[in-house]
């Protein structure tokens, strides 16, 4: 179906990076087809859903996130069968070495989690699951639902079930304003001018989400903010199918990459979205943590080193649902450093709360745009 320029679609969602396509899809998924997906680039999922690590977190550092991540990992692990031709979840798990190493911290860690879900590991049991792994500590956990995602499949898994239904997907449709009129967003502008009506406009852009928003009258802000990634080259000692070492003690992670290791500092800086390049004094940082805590992956070399963006509320909670100064305008953004683990149950959310369905009250208000926090609005 082609729209003339003064018909008026119900939701036209700007950006086809994970975000916009769950979302689509889970529109779909509950009968709801009028739907536009704009992309600026040529191709859907460029940016930061192309340019992440791949780990499934399940246990994130707010309650929300988690909630969402946990959805997302039980379809991950089970989809539907005519979803993806490949599994979408390779189920390794993660080595978590915690800030806080104490017994009395460990104890508290586990307590708060499901029995079954996680696992105390002693020093001895952390170096056997991870023979690589040459830091200190006096203990972890293993985390057995986490493990890595495959992106792509997820993304094409989306975006074919969005298509299927009757979703449009336009590429190289550059959204340039949000159009206002009578004190509502109702449509948008595109590049080359074109205008389209749609009842409800989705901010999917990710990084670019807070400027369109601004422009329209909102006050919610974004932070986008630069996060860098290394390859190594081929490691004989690596073992594919081994876990994610994650230490939050170090500010470190590693997984198991294209036979080397894909490598992490948990570097974080404040960027201009559109003016941001790869830093190379990172790389040396990953190189220093990398011999202290993974030292055979120090003599494997760089195959690839690239940033991608994290985008954050200022509260670092994720924004799904209405914004709070401008009808008609919704947000399924900031979605941090957990946009990929947490896609599936975040499309679903804001389609449950676009279509006005049954809905978990607490999990809304907890990521809704209009939340309280000061945090979350300008002055
Ligand atoms: C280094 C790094 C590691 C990460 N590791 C993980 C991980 O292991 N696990 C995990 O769960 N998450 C991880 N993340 C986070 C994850 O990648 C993001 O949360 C997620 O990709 C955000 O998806 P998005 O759709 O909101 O943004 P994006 O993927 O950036 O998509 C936004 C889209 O909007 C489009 N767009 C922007 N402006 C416009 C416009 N004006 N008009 C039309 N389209 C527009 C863009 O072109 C883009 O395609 C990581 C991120 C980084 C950078």
């Amino acid at each position: 179906m082609t729209l003339g320029p003064m018909q008026r679609t119900r939701f036209a969602i700007v950006g086809g990076g994970i975000a916009g396509a769950a979302t689509a899809w889970a529109l779909a998924e509950s009968g709801e087809s009028d739907v536009v997906l704009l992309e600026a680039e040529e191709q859907l999922g460029a940016h930061s859903t192309a340019l992440n690590a791949a780990i499934l977190r399940v246990w994130c550092p707010s309650e929300a996130a988690t909630s969402l991540a946990q959805q997302s990992a039980r379809f991950l692990a089970s989809p539907p069968e005519d979803f993806a031709p490949v599994p979408l979840l390779a189920p390794c798990g993660t080595v978590l070495v915690p800030a806080d190493p104490t017994p009395s911290s460990l104890e508290r860690w586990l307590a708060a989690r499901p029995a079954g879900a996680v696992e105390h590991l002693d020093e001895a049991d952390l170096r056997a699951l991870l023979p690589a792994f040459t830091g200190r500590a006096q203990g972890g956990v293993l985390l057995r639902e986490e493990g890595r995602i495959d992106v792509a499949a997820l993304l094409d898994g989306l975006v074919r079930g969005a298509r299927r239904a009757g979703v449009r997907l336009r590429t190289g449709a550059r959204v340039t304003a949000l159009e206002v009129g009578d004190g509502r967003v109702d449509g948008v502008v595109l590049e080359d001018g074109e205008r389209l009506r749609a009842a409800r406009v989705v901010l999917a852009a990710g990084a670019w989400a807070g400027a369109l928003a601004r422009a329209a009258g909102s006050r919610v802000l974004l932070r986008p903010t630069r996060r860098h990634l290394l390859v190594t080259g081929p490691d004989r000692n690596v073992d594919p199918a081994g876990p994610v070492l994650w230490s939050d003690a170090d500010g470190f992670y590693a997984r198991p990459e294209s036979g080397g290791w894909l490598l992490c500092a948990c570097d974080q800086s404040a960027v201009d979205p559109d003016k941001w390049e790869a830093d190379e004094s990172v790389r040396e940082r990953i190189a220093e943590k990398t011999a202290h805590l993974l030292a055979p992956a120090a003599d494997a070399g760089a195959a690839h080193f690239w940033a991608g963006l994290r985008t954050f509320a200022a509260d670092e909670e994720f924004l799904i649902g209405a914004d709070p100064d401008v009808a008609g305008l919704e947000w399924v953004a900031a979605l941090g450093g957990h946009g990929i683990s947490s896609a599936v149950g975040v499309g679903r959310l804001a389609a449950d709360l676009l279509l006005g369905r049954e809905h978990d009250p607490a999990l809304a208000r907890a990521v809704a745009p209009a939340r309280g926090s000061a945090a979350a609005l300008s002055p």
